[in-house]
């Protein structure tokens, strides 16, 4: 898997949705998908951002992407059906969904959480996420394969001081796949986890402002996993939460 070498035409045909599609790792695996002969379906909050993606992808000669500009902290369930039905109209299937937009918030101790920083981090990172996945079953439904990718986070797996909310909401994004992958085991959805690990980005940045950031990998490094759970290679893989950089 680590290894993993797409060929030009892997992901041909397939109608991919990711969220936070503007900037960082998302803008990278839309850049990718695309490349790789995907319909992208670019999800996001600053829709200038976007439109840049979307330039790019025409201007690389990518099939022409769709916008969709939301906002996850104030989008409600019928948002995301709404969004569904015009999938459904335009495309008539969805191959396959990444959930990428997150915020971290705001690194604190545990004493000075605050209320509305905590649900804002919660409703972004896991029940945005939750309300949209369920909201496009059908869609995935209507494809031969989709695939579900959550983004987890090292610090959704072991704790972290001063990461409260954050890792937290990872915590929770790593339980949402596995009830997930549980549940649709027979059926042809699969859904895993990316961790992707220290990368060069804007969040990183915000988390760690005195690094080097030249000693962090890129979003361009990490593509060969986002490529893989998208393509039909991973056909077989469920219920996994997978290391985007080798230890
Ligand atoms: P960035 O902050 O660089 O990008 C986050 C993306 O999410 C942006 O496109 C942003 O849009 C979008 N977004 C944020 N809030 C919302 C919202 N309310 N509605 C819609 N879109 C939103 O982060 P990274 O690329 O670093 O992170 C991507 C994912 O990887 C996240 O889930 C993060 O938790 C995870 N991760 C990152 C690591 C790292 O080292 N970078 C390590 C471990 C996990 P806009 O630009 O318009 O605000």
């Amino acid at each position: 898997m680590h290894n993993f070498q797409p060929a030009q035409d892997e992901l041909k045909d397939k109608v991919i949705l990711v969220t936070g599609a503007g900037d960082g790792i998302g803008k990278e695996a839309a850049l990718s998908y695309a490349r790789y002969g995907a319909t992208v379906i670019l999800l996001g909050k600053t829709v200038s951002k976007l439109s840049a993606v979307y330039d790019q992808i025409i201007a690389e000669g990518g099939a022409e992407p769709a916008i969709v500009p939301l906002d996850l902290k104030g989008a409600t369930a019928k948002h995301y059906k709404d969004m569904a039905a015009t999938i459904q109209a335009e495309f008539g299937r969805l191959d396959g969904v990444l959930h990428n937009a997150g915020i971290l918030g705001v690194l604190s101790p545990f004493e000075h959480i605050d209320l509305p920083t905590w649900q804002d981090i919660m409703q972004v990172n896991v029940t945005g996420a939750m309300l949209m996945t369920q909201a496009l079953i059908p869609v995935l439904k209507q494809a031969q394969h989709a695939s579900v990718v959550f983004t987890s986070s090292g610090v959704g797996r072991t704790g972290r001081a001063y990461w409260g909310p954050y890792a937290v909401s990872k915590f929770a994004t790593e339980g949402l796949m596995q009830v997930m992958a549980d549940e649709y085991a027979n059926s042809t959805l699969r859904v895993n986890c990316i961790n992707p690990g220290a990368t060069r980005t804007n969040m990183r940045a915000r988390a760690y402002p005195g690094e080097d950031v030249n000693q962090l990998k890129t979003p361009a490094e990490l593509m060969w996993l986002y490529l893989y759970l998208m393509s039909d290679s991973s056909l077989t893989v469920n219920g996994q939460s997978i290391d985007a950089q080798r230890k």
